[in-house]
């Protein structure tokens, strides 16, 4: 049986990458990626060249079936999402429990590093020992309900958000009256930003600075007031 091994990529600086990441990767046989265009920039980075398939939401139930088969074979698979930790809002998860339904002798190993989750809270200086982790929410139906829930919460809520809605979401969490926002854009890249504040102060800095409404964001909500 061969070895599966989730591996976390960076989630902008290409530095941010472990040692065991790249020696995972160089040793493999065969990477799975979410998008391999994505993948083949940060190999190209490190100089690895390895045969590279895609898995992304879409393929990822009927391609597991393809992995399941190479690690019968003995092969070591890698699987990489976009960008951060696989499973952690990305596809893998559903790689990962069809391998182990499928596969059980074969090894699954976590090769940890980022994630654009705990990158922002690291920063944040949130003075609690616990939150809780929503991923996107949703669009339409059931945004309403979750952004109430949001607002009764007793733990800090991180969420993550696209440029698309980052100001519709500030003005959603002014509405329910949560007390503060923290908002982290575009983590370990050139233009990092960390804004906090109530949702109408850091609405008012993005208004202020339009250039910063772009890019990647987490946002991370104290719903009450400590
Ligand atoms: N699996 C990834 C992880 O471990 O962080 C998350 C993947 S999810 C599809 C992508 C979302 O993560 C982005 O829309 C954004 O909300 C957040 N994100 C990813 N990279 C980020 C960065 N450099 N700065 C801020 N947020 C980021």
């Amino acid at each position: 049986m061969g070895t599966l091994s989730i591996v976390a990529t960076p989630i902008g600086n290409l530095e941010d990458i472990t040692l065991r990441a790249l020696r995972t990767l160089k040793e493999c046989d065969v990477i799975y990626a979410e998008d391999t265009r994505v993948i083949a920039k940060l190999l190209a980075r490190y100089e690895i060249q390895k045969p590279l398939a895609r898995l992304d939401a879409v393929t990822e139930g009927k391609k597991a079936e393809e992995v399941v088969a190479r690690l019968e074979a003995g092969e070591r698979v890698v699987y990489v999402s976009d960008a951060g930790t696989p499973g952690i809002s990305d596809p893998g998860a559903r790689l990962v429990a069809q391998v182990r339904r499928l596969a059980p002798g074969a090894v699954i190993e976590a090769i940890p590093g980022a994630s654009a989750l705990t990158t922002a809270l690291s920063i944040a200086g949130l003075d609690s020992t616990g939150f809780a982790f929503l991923g996107f929410l949703p669009h339409k139906k059931g945004r309403q309900t979750a952004l109430k829930k949001i607002a009764e919460s007793e733990l800090p809520v991180v969420l993550y958000e696209s440029p698309h809605r980052i100001e519709k979401l500030l003005k959603e969490l002014e509405d329910v009256s949560v007390a503060r926002v923290t908002v982290a854009r575009e983590l370990t890249k050139i233009h990092e930003e960390v804004v906090s504040g109530t949702p109408s102060e850091v609405q008012a800095h993005f208004t202020a600075h339009p250039d910063a409404v772009r890019g990647e964001f987490v946002v991370i909500i104290e719903p009450k007031r400590a």
